[in-house]
């Protein structure tokens, strides 16, 4: 199991990924749940979970 912190290029909003490459995933692709800004492109040959760790400020997304 490999785990990184990701951070969103657009929004700042911080992400524990979680990789298992023993697990076959979801082919497709993650977007920002925040901002939908694609992250990563899936092929589905191991299951690669994102969870969000650190909202963004509001305050950066209303300028
Ligand atoms: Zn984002």
């Amino acid at each position: 199991m490999i785990k990184a912190d990701v951070t969103c290029p657009h929004c700042g909003a911080g992400f524990r990924r979680i990789e298992l490459s023993s697990v076959p995933g979801t082919k497709g692709e993650y977007r920002c749940p925040v901002c939908d800004v694609g992250l990563e492109l899936l092929d589905g040959s191991k299951l690669v979970a994102y969870r969000l760790t650190i909202q963004p400020s509001i305050r950066g997304l209303n300028k």
